[in-house]
């Protein structure tokens, strides 16, 4: 049996067609603009899925299930989009719809959430237990698992790391509080950090990195400029891994999982500049335990694709 997944993003409705270990056989995408209002999101949904079986060469008999991730709320039981960030709709009766187009079980979820069942079942997570992701991008994301399940928490709401509040009064977040972990520890919260330091030292390597990128400071800036040898594009590397490590070891105090994966552009950095001073600081943050019994931080291991596989894996084992 296959399954298709789909990805609900800012710009771009992302579907795939999975087989049972987690490959993606074909792909078809579709910007979101084209969506106008629920009905015809519920019927680009199942347009996508018999577009996938035709391009997969199967019936659509041969699909077990169609998974959804969207960025926002959602009802797990009803299979209802609460709101989404990126489209303006609120309680969706997405299953519901869907059915009126194509009878095929259909699962919506978080699309965060999503990318941490992928990591589970065919990336960084695979062979754990207890499993957490954090997904550094323009905001933080998190996905708990729990003995195979994703944690939802009474409400289908658990897993919002990014916002844990890591500085008391300090940034303000859109959420409403002050100090989220996200604002710090964000590809935004990064940028923000590389302009103010480029602004205090507006002569130095830090600032010649981004003029070379056409002026544009990108996650990336610090990183190169620490390798040049700069100590202004150093320290800002330095105190983002700090900002990075409190909100992994509250989580890692919390949860205990086996494996943190973290995903998202940031991550891309190299290990020498990132996740080996990251682990370093966190064993020494972490209440102690045997060195065997420590949370494993790791890189996620999908990348953007994390997104649809896990989705389509939303239809597994129920
Ligand atoms: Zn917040």
């Amino acid at each position: 049996m296959k399954r298709v997944g789909i990805d609900v993003g800012g710009t771009n409705l992302k579907a795939g067609l999975i087989d049972e270990s987690g490959h993606i056989l074909v792909e078809r995408k579709i910007k979101i603009a084209a969506v106008e209002d629920q009905e015809s999101l519920a019927w680009t949904l199942a347009q996508m899925t018999q577009d996938l079986a035709v391009d997969g060469h199967i019936p659509i008999s041969e699909i077990a299930s169609v998974g959804v991730g969207v960025p926002g709320a959602v009802e797990i039981h009803t299979g209802m989009v609460l709101y989404t960030c990126n489209l303006p709709m609120r309680n969706v009766p997405l299953r519901r719809l869907f059915h009126h187009y194509l009878n095929l079980p259909l699962y919506v979820e978080n699309d965060a959430n999503c990318a941490a069942l992928a990591e589970y079942y065919a990336g960084a997570g695979r062979g754990s237990k207890r499993f957490v992701t954090v997904t550094l991008g323009t905001g933080v994301g998190g996905g708990i698992i729990h003995n195979g399940k994703i944690y939802h928490g009474s409400n289908g709401m658990a897993g919002e790391v990014g916002h844990m509040t890591i500085v008391y009064d300090g940034e303000q977040c859109p959420c409403g509080r002050r100090g989220c972990w996200e604002q710090y520890a964000s590809a935004t919260a990064l940028k923000r950090m590389t302009r103010r330091a480029m602004e205090a030292y507006p002569n130095g390597i830090l600032k010649q990195v981004i003029a070379e990128n056409d002026g544009q400071i990108s996650g990336q800036s610090a990183f190169i400029a620490a390798r040049r040898g700069d100590a202004v594009g150093q320290a800002v590397c330095d105190q983002y891994i700090r900002y990075l490590c409190t909100g992994i070891v509250n989580l890692i105090n919390i949860f205990q999982p086996d494996t943190l994966a973290i995903g998202g552009g940031v991550s891309n950095e190299s290990d020498e500049q990132l996740l080996i001073p990251l682990r370093n600081m966190a064993a020494e943050e972490s209440i102690p335990c045997n060195r065997d019994r420590m949370t494993r931080i790791v890189k996620a291991q999908l990348g953007t694709q994390a997104g649809i596989i896990g989705a389509a894996f939303l239809g597994r084992k129920r």
